[in-house]
């Protein structure tokens, strides 16, 4: 294992461990656990909406007595939060079902758009940090983000984070946090935690044929896992990669690759592959849109690169990944920037490299991303979560 700022680059994401009859296989999972520990991940990533993941790791790191050799970070659900007492109240949870009295590192989870943070502000939530951390309960604070990357670069700024988390693999350079996030964390010199590395497996399983071909006969002889993983830890600025290991195989296989990646190891060579592999994906896209920008802002306030990429997701992955990209990057913005605010001006299409019919493809993009069946789903999330 390699380590970076004292942090195993591999880290051990905890939100589905292997279930049996509907609950958690207890013994698989603590010798997963147990072998991670062996080979030398130190860094283990849980949440308190992960079902049944906090009390399981709690128990299995106090009966493998490894709690102080390992670095724990947990999540406050932020979108439950609706006063000061329910703060200490997930605090205390969540330290009682980890067996623990202080977390290493405490995230403000999911958050979409800087409104949350505002939020959590109004209710005292930086006096609270300061006594946490004074009161040893709490070590470091950072916060997990899907969102679009300008609303990164704002809740980035927003407060003296010690570290974050986003989203972030080859597919998801120039959306959600992209690499502009990654050199903003950069910039402040905190350590940055990548969750999603495969996309949730999507750029293994759900390669294009050519992609697959194309790798299985390269004479690195990686797989399309490894290459993911490369790629990220390619990148000097990054940290940490979490990955959900369901296996012991799976993880020996990533520690493998986690010992052996090097900053600055890709070369025109990989960097050719890895454009070949996202080429092959953008084939199957529904919006030739590049992300570009150009065409930004909209006067109505629709993201149009936002949109078309989750629309694009729907074709390239499946439908449910696109719609869910959609839901938290877009629709659950304090300010939403859906589609179907378009009011056709035209303004966007006469700056557009690529040619695209903008307003005839949001229309069906907004027909899409959001079937009759989910409006009601949509206004209960958004009162839930946006408040
Ligand atoms: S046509 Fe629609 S998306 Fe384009 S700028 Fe006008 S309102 Fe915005
Ligand atoms: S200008 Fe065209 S290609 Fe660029 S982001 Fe907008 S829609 Fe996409």
């Amino acid at each position: 294992m390699q380590y970076r700022n004292g942090y195993s680059m591999l880290g051990y994401g905890c939100m589905r461990f292997t279930s049996r009859n509907g609950n958690i296989d207890y013994e698989k999972t603590k010798s997963e656990i147990k072998r991670a520990y062996e080979l030398g991940v130190n860094y283990f990533d849980t949440a308190y909406i992960y079902p049944g993941s906090e009390e399981v790791l709690g128990r299995i790191l106090e009966e493998l007595e490894i709690r102080d050799k390992i670095i724990l970070t947990t999540k406050l659900p932020q979108y439950l939060v609706r006063n000061r007492a329910a703060l200490d109240k997930y605090l205390d949870e969540e330290l009682k079902r980890l067996r623990t009295d202080y977390l290493d590192n405490y995230l403000m989870h999911h958050m979409t758009d800087i409104a949350q943070w505002e939020k959590l502000v109004s209710l005292g939530v930086t006096d609270w940090l300061d006594e946490q951390k004074k009161a040893g309960k709490i070590r470091h604070v950072g916060f997990s983000f899907h969102g679009n990357t300008d609303m990164f670069i704002k809740i980035l700024n927003a407060y003296d984070w010690d570290l974050c988390l986003i989203q972030y693999n080859y597919l998801d350079e120039n959306s959600q946090a992209g690499r502009k996030g990654v050199e903003a964390v950069a910039e402040k010199g905190i350590p940055l935690f990548i969750m999603e590395p495969l996309r949730g497996g999507k750029l293994v399983n759900l390669l294009p044929d050519k992609a697959k071909k194309e790798i299985a006969e390269d004479k690195h002889g990686w797989s399309a896992a490894e290459w993911a993983f490369r790629w990220l830890w390619n990148q000097k600025e990054i940290t940490c990669v979490l990955s959900g290991m369901n296996s012991i195989e799976m993880l020996e296989e990533n520690c493998r690759i986690a010992s052996e990646a090097e900053i600055d190891g890709f070369g025109d060579e990989e960097f050719a592959m890895i454009d070949r592999i996202k080429g092959y994906i953008n084939e199957t896209m529904k919006v030739t849109c590049t992300g570009c920008k150009y065409c930004m802002p909209c006067p109505k306030g629709v993201d149009i690169p936002a949109v078309f990429s989750c629309y694009n997701h729907m074709y390239s992955e499946n439908k449910a990944t696109g719609r869910k990209e959609f839901f938290q990057t877009i629709a659950l913005r304090r300010e939403p920037a859906m589609p179907s605010q378009c009011v056709k001006c035209g303004k966007c299409e006469s700056h557009c490299p690529q040619v695209i019919a903008i307003r005839d493809e949001l229309v069906r993009a907004q027909k899409e991303l959001m079937p009759w069946y989910s409006r009601i789903w949509y206004r209960i999330a958004r009162r839930v979560m946006v408040g």
